[in-house]
């Protein structure tokens, strides 16, 4: 909104955002368009002074926590399937949006299937103007991959102290195998504070983040896979039958500080996988470096 919304839409929403009034989901990713984003089939028609919504999302966060919705939809089919998207701000609090928990691997529902019957949006709700939503969706997502890199490591680097913690509880600190892989995880974490000091330093150097938070998203996500499996293989057999508080959020790390319960780490050893999805999975974001960074060609699409 602050980059692409208009004056009345940053009076009306931005004051709203930071009270804590309005709650907002991401309504991206349809059961047919997920890493093909642009393949999204949601339809907006114009009615008058409306647009009326029709179709699904999948895999929403918050959706059943969540006052509004950031939709694509799909206002031109006629024109290249990226061409035809625009980004629209829609109230939830009506009767056509149905939303539908999914229960995850974790047994918590935290994303949700969002359905849209004849859902009606005032017409002046587009964001950036109408069939140019994919490029506000882009931007959107250079923000959501990059917008941590600077904070997320001091996370890590609080989760490395409690795996060491955890080492030392469980009495194999000494076993070299432990340690080399500890070794391993406090240099993947050094070094994603160096890439996230960089990504802080462009930020205020004026930059915003784009194609460039795939590499920070990339980082975290896949370290994250390694650092949860070394908790579980410390842990043993306790890791199977977990016990204790859960941990606070889905997303990334438990709390700094928090107890090593194996509660803590099994259910984050199991949003870990998650982390390598959401946001773009890692085969996305290497294409992403690959291309938009490396500048090394592209893959060949199939369409
Ligand atoms: C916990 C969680 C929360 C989420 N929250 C939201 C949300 O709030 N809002 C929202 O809109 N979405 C959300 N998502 C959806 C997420 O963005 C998608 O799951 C993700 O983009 C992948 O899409 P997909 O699931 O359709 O998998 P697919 O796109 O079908 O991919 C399947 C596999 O194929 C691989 N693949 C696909 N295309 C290529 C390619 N070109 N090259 C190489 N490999 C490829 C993928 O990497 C993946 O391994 C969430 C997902 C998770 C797991």
């Amino acid at each position: 909104l602050l980059l692409f919304g208009s004056e009345e839409q940053k009076r009306y929403y931005l004051p709203r955002i930071i009270a804590g009034d309005d709650i907002w989901c991401q309504g991206y990713s349809e059961p047919n368009a997920g890493s093909d984003l642009s393949n999204i089939g949601l339809k907006a028609e114009l009615d008058g002074d409306e647009w009326v919504l029709n179709g699904q999302k999948i895999w929403t966060s918050a959706g059943h926590l969540a006052t509004h919705i950031f939709t694509l939809a799909r206002t031109d089919a006629t024109v290249a399937k990226h061409k035809g998207i625009s980004f629209m701000l829609v109230d939830m609090r009506q009767p056509g949006i149905e939303v539908r928990p999914i229960k995850m691997i974790s047994g918590e529902s935290e994303f949700n299937e969002v359905f849209y019957t004849d859902v009606r949006v005032p017409k002046d709700n587009v964001v950036g103007g109408v069939n140019n939503g994919w490029a506000i969706a882009m931007a959107l997502l250079g923000f959501e991959r990059g917008e941590a890199a600077a904070t997320g490591p001091i996370r890590y680097e609080a989760e490395f102290d409690r795996l060491v913690a955890l080492a030392t509880e469980r009495g194999v600190i000494n076993d070299p195998r432990i340690r080399q892989r500890l070794a391993w995880c406090y240099t993947k974490v050094q070094i994603m504070k160096y890439l996230g000091r960089r990504t802080l330093t462009k930020f205020l150097a004026g930059h915003h983040p784009g194609p460039d938070g795939a590499v920070s998203k990339l980082y975290w996500s896949e370290y994250h896979t390694k650092s949860t499996e070394l908790a579980i293989d410390i842990m043993g057999m306790d890791a199977m039958i977990p016990v204790g508080r859960k941990p606070s959020t889905a997303f990334q790390t438990d709390d700094p500080g928090a107890a090593n319960s194996s509660m803590s780490w099994a259910m984050t050893f199991l949003n870990a996988r998650a982390g390598t999805i959401y946001a773009g999975s890692s085969q996305i974001q290497r294409n992403i470096i690959g291309e938009l960074v490396l500048g090394l060609p592209k893959e060949p699409k199939p369409n």
